[in-house]
């Protein structure tokens, strides 16, 4: 029989239960899943196989190297930083902390453009704007799911536009989709070849006072001007709405995430705005208030 080895050596269920303590103690709520996740990331392994191979030995860089990511964990580095990665649309994409991570609630604009843009996507060659496009994953998933679309992607960030180029390529959607530099609270100057029938943008939208109350992964390690709103959080919707309403193709659309509690006022300022009709709101599946969408008047 074949001697099995010694209970406290470094073997992958070893260092992995540890890690699950080490993280459950410092409050990390799905220790398990995240751990594994970190385990994965320094044996260049997937996460399914960290527990098929339960027996196997790490080597001591390894081990030195997985201590020292559960610790940046410990302290509230989220992991998407941590292993360069997030997943959107069950696609990877690049992250690091000039860009937000990624939500998974944030998938309901793509439902929502798709939704507007009926059948027969791969045939569409439709123009779509993403205001504020951090890792790009609007830009892209939109490039993506129209394959005939052009895109123009624009940020505030000179390194987040860097990182969602670097996303387009590994998408190899690079070269429909444009990208700029551009601070969407100032005058809007796009290049003038034409309207665009889908303008979608999750922009800043914390009020300033609330940011100090965010979860210390979100407060210290995402960039604050991704999250920002100004005071009452809706800066970035008025001026996206007084900006983007030229640039909109008439019968095009206008899509936003919202944060909690204030899809009732960027709805009030798009109807202020004028010339906007069909004006929703669209829950997530917790069942809040999370988008809000209108098209430019056909009158
Ligand atoms: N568009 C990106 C996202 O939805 C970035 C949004 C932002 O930085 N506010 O994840």
């Amino acid at each position: 029989m074949m001697d099995s080895p010694p209970k406290n050596s470094v073997t992958l269920r070893n260092v992995l239960r540890e890690a699950v303590n080490t993280l459950s103690s410092n409050h990390i709520e799905q220790a398990r899943l995240e751990a594994k996740l970190l385990l994965a990331y320094v044996l260049g392994l997937r996460k399914e196989d960290i527990i098929v191979y339960p027996d196997r030995e790490l080597t001591d860089s390894q081990e030195e190297k997985f201590q020292q990511l559960v610790e940046r964990r410990c302290r509230k580095e989220p992991l998407a930083y941590i292993v360069g990665q997030r997943e959107f649309w069950s696609l990877e994409f690049e992250v690091n902390s000039k860009v937000l991570i990624p939500r998974p609630e944030t998938e309901g604009m793509i439902e929502r453009l798709l939704n507007f843009a009926g059948d027969k996507t791969d045939e569409k060659a439709i123009r779509i704007l993403d205001v504020g496009t951090g890792s790009g994953v609007l830009a892209i998933v939109a490039a993506l799911e129209f394959p005939k679309a052009q895109v123009t992607a624009v940020d505030i960030s000179g390194d987040a536009l860097e990182v969602a180029r670097k996303n387009s390529i590994r998408h190899q959607v690079a070269e429909r989709i444009e990208f700029l530099e551009m601070d969407l609270m100032r005058d809007w100057n796009l290049p003038e070849n034409g309207f665009f029938n889908y303008i979608l943008s999750n922009p800043p939208y914390i009020p300033s006072k609330e940011l100090g109350l965010l979860m210390s992964d979100v407060r210290d390690y995402e960039p604050r001007e991704a999250l920002d709103g100004g005071a009452d959080g809706l800066d970035c919707y008025r001026c996206i709405v007084a900006n983007a309403f030229p640039y909109l193709k008439t019968g095009g659309y206008l899509i936003f995430e919202v944060g909690d509690e204030q899809a009732g006022l960027v709805k009030q300022s798009l109807q202020a705005h004028g010339g906007l009709d069909a004006i929703e709101t669209f829950q997530d599946l917790s069942g809040r208030d999370r988008i809000v969408s209108a098209r430019r008047a056909l009158g």
